[in-house]
């Protein structure tokens, strides 16, 4: 059981995630707990160490930002053992949960679990309450997984444990088609297979960690995400055989937070896309969509790509630094664009669902910049402006209204 940030915000919430898990225990359950800190105390933390000193040294800035965790751990430990749950904490080093040197973002190496599982065997059946985001450096500092690190510490205890689910409480009731704030016509999903909802976090939605999906996604750990007030089954993440139905389209993520550059004439000779993504590669700026426009007469080519939009301006000026040596005539950004992506396992097999999208979006008189597929999505780049009104006519398009 994973709980997040505001399911543990306060000790009334962390008495109610208590209450859960004594259920579950009571219910002859062996049971791994692994919670966030509490809500902001992470970003009070990290505002603590830059008023430190901007510059600071991350395994010390480790050292701060994991101690969010380590409360909460001992206060549900403290009110588990008060309700009459044996339970203890454990804190990364007294496992070890095994990481990478990588400070800020370490990744997870390998986890015991063989005192958790002894301790369920015993007579008591012990509750273990685990810190998510910290782990331990093969030079024993503490570590952290990077931002919102925790849902994947759960994968990882979950498939170190040999868990049978891995149920991830949080402030929403499951994943949903699309982000029912811009469409209110959005369900809930019941069951999606892992390769999708590793297809619509990194598309998009936000309700998982991608990491963590990944990492559920290779051990074919069963997920269930779930609200922490309301008790009733949220969306399971399951192995794609056991997603029966397969409708064209499971889900609409899509995302703002995207900028498009164009170079204009750019020469059309052997090694000029080789230059233009290894000097983004090299300065850390993540390209995702790219499309080269066919030669025209002078040899020239359009090169349009897109990075987050926090990238956008270091990408500029990349780019023009570099004129002479890639040698295009112009360069034009927007980070006025968004990007709206289909995703469905139903892709594989069934043919002319890209057709209906591009169909949907051109009746709908939206402009489509730019296109990339994979066989279970297609994604658009629009005007952020169509966003709204392009997610909507998809959304009743391919039948997932309510
Ligand atoms: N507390 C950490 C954060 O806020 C990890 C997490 O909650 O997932 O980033
Ligand atoms: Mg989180």
């Amino acid at each position: 059981m994973k709980f997040g940030g505001t399911s543990v915000g306060d000790i009334d919430r962390i008495r109610s995630v208590a209450r859960r898990v004594k259920a579950e225990w009571d219910d002859g359950n062996e049971v791994a707990v692994v919670v966030s800190a509490m809500s902001g105390e992470t970003n009070r933390l990290v505002e603590l160490c830059k008023a430190a000193n901007p510059m600071h040294d991350l395994r010390e800035y480790d050292t701060v930002v994991s101690t969010g965790e380590q409360v909460t751990v001992g206060l549900l430990a403290i009110i588990l053992q008060s309700m009459g749950v044996e339970a203890r904490s454990w804190l990364a080093w007294q496992l070890p949960f095994n990481t990478s040197n990588s400070h800020g973002n370490a990744n997870i190496d390998n986890i015991d679990g063989s005192e958790i599982i002894a301790r369920f065997e015993t007579q008591d059946r012990q509750v273990a309450v685990i810190p998510g985001f910290q782990g331990i450096s093969p030079l024993d500092r503490v570590t952290t997984l990077g931002r919102g690190g925790s849902d994947t510490s759960a994968v990882a205890v979950a498939a170190a444990l040999k868990a049978d689910r891995c149920d991830i409480y949080t402030d929403v009731d499951g994943v949903y088609t699309t982000d029912p704030r811009l469409v209110p016509k959005a369900q809930k999903i019941d069951r999606v297979s892992h390769e999708e909802m590793l297809e619509m976090a990194s598309l998009g939605a936000k309700v998982l960690q991608t990491r963590s999906v990944a990492l559920a996604m290779r051990y074919q750990m069963p997920l269930q995400v779930l609200s922490s007030f309301e008790n009733k089954p949220g969306t399971f993440i399951v192995p794609e055989e056991k997603v029966m139905e397969t409708a064209d389209v499971t889900g609409i993520p899509f995302s703002k937070a995207e900028a498009r550059i164009t170079l204009n004439g750019v020469p059309d000779r052997p090694g000029t896309s080789a230059l233009i993504f290894s000097a983004l590669g090299d300065a850390g700026i993540n390209v995702d969509m790219i499309v080269q426009s066919q030669t025209n007469e002078n040899q020239a080519t359009d090169m349009t790509f897109t990075v987050t939009d926090t990238d956008m301006d270091r990408a500029v000026s990349l780019m023009e630094s570099r004129r002479v040596e890639i040698g295009y005539q112009e360069l034009v950004a927007d980070d006025k664009v968004a990007k709206v992506s289909i995703v469905g396992v139903g892709m594989r097999t069934n043919s002319g669902v890209a057709q209906k999208m591009f169909r949907t979006l051109s009746e709908k008189g939206i402009n489509i910049k730019v296109i990339t597929t994979s066989e279970i999505k297609v994604s658009v780049l629009v005007a952020e402006e169509y966003l709204e009104l392009a997610v909507r006519a998809l959304h009743s398009e391919f039948g997932l209204d309510v």
